[in-house]
């Protein structure tokens, strides 16, 4: 299962709920490239069309509109969820589940739910 953070996060401290719900889950943490562009998180964490290609189970996207570099990446994973404040993000044409919300209250509840 992998959470994965995109530029919604806004700031690197930020990135702690995104670790947290990773945990509560025993999930990885990945993300989209602006974020590994900023040095938050290694190259190696990167999904996209010049990052990984993945396939986990469970995709959750966080934060992350959908571009379709990033798609190029994460398509084929079993179970996309999303989560957005923005209902026209391209995220949701590919999702399986959203929570079209903010993230910053929206993934703490998560995290307690799971925990
Ligand atoms: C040649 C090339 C290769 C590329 N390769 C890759 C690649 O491998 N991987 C990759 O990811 N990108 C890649 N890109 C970049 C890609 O085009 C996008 O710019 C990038 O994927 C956008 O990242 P993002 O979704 O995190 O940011 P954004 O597009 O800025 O999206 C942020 C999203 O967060 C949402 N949001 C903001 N605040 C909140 C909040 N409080 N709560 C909930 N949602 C919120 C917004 O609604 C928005 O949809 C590449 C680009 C090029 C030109």
């Amino acid at each position: 299962m992998l959470v994965s953070v995109g530029r919604g996060i806004d700031e690197e401290d930020n990135l702690d709920i995104i670790f947290d719900l990773a945990d509560a889950l025993d999930a990885t943490v990945s993300s989209s490239r602006p974020i590994v562009d900023n040095g938050w998180l290694p190259q190696d964490r990167q999904v996209g069309q010049s990052g990984k290609k993945v396939t986990p189970e469970v995709y959750i996207a966080v934060g992350i509109s959908g571009a379709v570099q990033h798609v190029a990446g994460m398509k084929g994973a079993e179970n996309i969820i999303a989560i957005n404040n923005d209902p026209s993000a391209p995220i949701y044409d590919i999702a399986d589940y959203g929570i079209v919300d903010d993230l910053f209250e929206v993934v703490p509840a998560l995290t307690e739910q799971f925990e």
